[in-house]
């Protein structure tokens, strides 16, 4: 699989060269790299009321860029990444958003960093937290729903407490799923 990590409006580039090198780990046979351009983040998104933009517009952007930058391999995915609060209708707020089976994948940081919730800083807190995002996403890329184990990677998070329950990997069973389902196009 080559994962391709684009910028949506600015995001530290720390953040995003941490993210590429865990993923390496979690999906060993994968290449990751970051994207020298970036997404504007679209101005329809934004939400005045709320003071949050919807996922969802951001996301169909990604998509469009993955379309145009299609890779030689079989398999790529786009994580798009931005440091701005997100929603989806219905939700409060959403830490990421994926398409089930496609291209493109979502995180925001903007709910990651402890200061959001009064804490101080915490660079490893932080950066784990991102990390656990970025899998769960591209998981649902690779065909993989929620899953009940709390310290899978795949479970939900509602809250950061349980982003912070989570491991960064797949539990053997979601694991099982993802090496079945990339070895069918990347044997
Ligand atoms: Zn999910
Ligand atoms: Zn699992």
């Amino acid at each position: 699989m080559k994962i391709t990590i684009l910028p949506v409006g600015t995001v530290d580039r720390k953040v995003l060269a941490k993210i590429a090198n865990d993923l390496l780990s979690i999906f060993p046979r994968s290449s990751c790299l970051i994207s020298r351009d970036t997404l504007p983040i679209p101005a329809g998104a934004y939400n005045v009321s709320r003071r949050q933009y919807l996922s969802e517009m951001i996301l169909r952007d990604i998509r469009r860029y993955a379309e145009e930058h299609a890779s030689e391999r079989p398999l790529s995915r786009f994580l798009g990444v931005v440091d701005v609060d997100i929603y989806a209708p219905g939700l409060n707020f959403i830490f990421g958003e994926a398409e089930f089976l496609g291209k493109a994948a979502l995180i925001s940081l903007y709910r990651l960093k402890p200061e959001f919730y009064g804490k101080p800083s915490n660079w490893s807190l932080f950066t784990h937290r991102a990390v656990k995002e970025a899998v769960h996403e591209i998981g649902h890329t690779l065909g993989l729903r929620h899953c009940s184990n709390p310290t899978c990677v795949m479970h939900f998070s509602l809250h950061i407490g349980m982003t912070d329950m989570k491991r960064e990997d797949f539990c053997p069973l979601c694991r099982r799923r993802v090496e079945e389902y990339i070895g069918r196009y990347e044997p």
